[in-house]
């Protein structure tokens, strides 16, 4: 049986000759322009078409787009931004690196994303920013953080990081807030062959204050811009986008079917589904009590599987100052009890219909196993 690791094997293998060709061309240009060439503003162009933002501000990864956009929407030093306590280190640590102060809430214990009541009783007079983030497989409630910002008067910073190409009401991820941040790293939707990031936004303001930070006016020297070969890369790399992310949505689908039975054994899979609105399939993740014991199982029949974020960032130690006294009880729990199952389009129905013959046998000697 072939192996069936977390993130998936060979993943530009179809890319090779065209990714080669590419190379070579950037290489041999007589422009002997490597970053923020033709390929950066192309890439620009495509996204801000595609998303209907009016700016695209490509730059060297995820994490920069969310601290250029921060900073474009004001977060200067002492400036609280209310943040996700469940996710991964960057979307508080861009906050403390421009001297701002992570606000940590808590995210609703389904689908794992920043909780609105949670954010809004976060907020203080020295609010500046919310940042909802969209997890795994669903955005943020972004008509209730929008109507929040609004009627606080705080920016609003989209992080879209694992949403691109997803929509909710009929609007792009990205475009809810003054500011939208994508990744475009390796194991992101679009998936690069290394980093990449791109800021959108409708703004004038915000949009010029990002490239001119991301082009190296700053007093620290700071400069990221993307470079011409992950431009280029992911130019190509979109086509065929929207069919692997219908892939992934169809194993979803045929998780969340087959595994809705084993709910009573203490199995809960994460809402996936598409075309619900606001749903996307970045990540599928099970939720479970006995999450390290159902990985060992997996493991054992050559599955791999993945958690995520297992430590609340609030108990982070680069950000426990921050934390105070509050509690996050979901994000500890779904630190906890989340396991990512593989959900990469090369899969195919047989290696799914092993996937879920193995998740499911765990659970029925798990149910044999325990004392009535
Ligand atoms: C990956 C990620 C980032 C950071 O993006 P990088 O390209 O890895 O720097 C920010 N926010 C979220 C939610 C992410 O998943």
């Amino acid at each position: 049986m072939r192996p069936l690791p977390f993130f998936p094997p060979a993943a530009f293998e179809q890319e090779r000759e065209a990714t080669l060709e590419m190379i070579r061309r950037i290489g041999l240009d007589p422009a002997q322009r490597f970053v923020l060439g033709p390929a950066v503003t192309e890439l620009e162009e495509e996204i801000s078409r595609e998303t209907g933002a009016r700016y695209a501000i490509a730059c060297a990864t995820g994490s920069s787009a969310l601290a250029l956009a921060l900073a474009a929407v004001g977060v200067e030093p002492g400036a609280e931004v209310v943040v996700p306590a469940f996710g991964c280190q960057p979307i508080a640590g861009m906050v403390v690196g421009l001297g701002g102060v992570p606000v940590f809430a808590d995210v609703d214990p389904r689908t794992l994303v920043l909780d609105p009541a949670a954010a809004e009783t976060a907020v203080t007079s020295r609010t500046t920013a919310v940042v909802p983030t969209h997890i795994f497989a669903t955005m943020a409630d972004m008509p209730a953080f929008r109507t929040m910002a609004h009627d606080r008067g705080l920016t609003l910073v989209e992080d879209a990081a694992v949403a691109y190409g997803a929509a909710l009401d009929g609007k792009a991820a990205g475009r809810w807030g003054d500011a939208g941040v994508f990744s475009h790293a390796q194991f992101k939707p679009l998936g690069g062959i290394g980093e990449g990031g791109v800021v959108v936004t409708d703004d004038d303001g915000v949009a010029a204050r990002c490239r001119a930070s991301r082009d190296g006016d700053r007093p620290d020297g700071w400069s990221g811009g993307m470079d011409e070969m992950t431009a280029r890369f992911l130019l190509r790399r979109r086509r065929g986008f929207t069919a692997r992310m219908r892939r992934k949505a169809e194993i979803a689908r045929r998780y969340t079917d087959a595994f809705a039975p084993l709910v009573e054994a203490g199995l809960l899979t994460l809402p996936a589904a598409e075309p619900a609105p606001g749903r996307f399939c970045h990540v599928y993740a099970l939720l479970t009590d006995r999450r390290d014991d159902l990985a060992a199982h997996l493991r054992e029949q050559g599955i791999g599987t993945h958690v995520y974020y297992p430590v609340p960032l609030p108990r982070q130690p680069a950000f426990a100052r921050f934390a105070g006294r509050a509690r996050f009880p979901n994000a500890e729990a779904v630190g906890n009890r989340n396991l990512a199952i593989p959900v990469w389009p090369g899969l195919d129905d047989e290696d799914v219909d092993r996937i879920i013959a193995a998740v499911k046998g765990f659970f029925a000697s798990a149910v044999r196993e325990q004392p009535r």
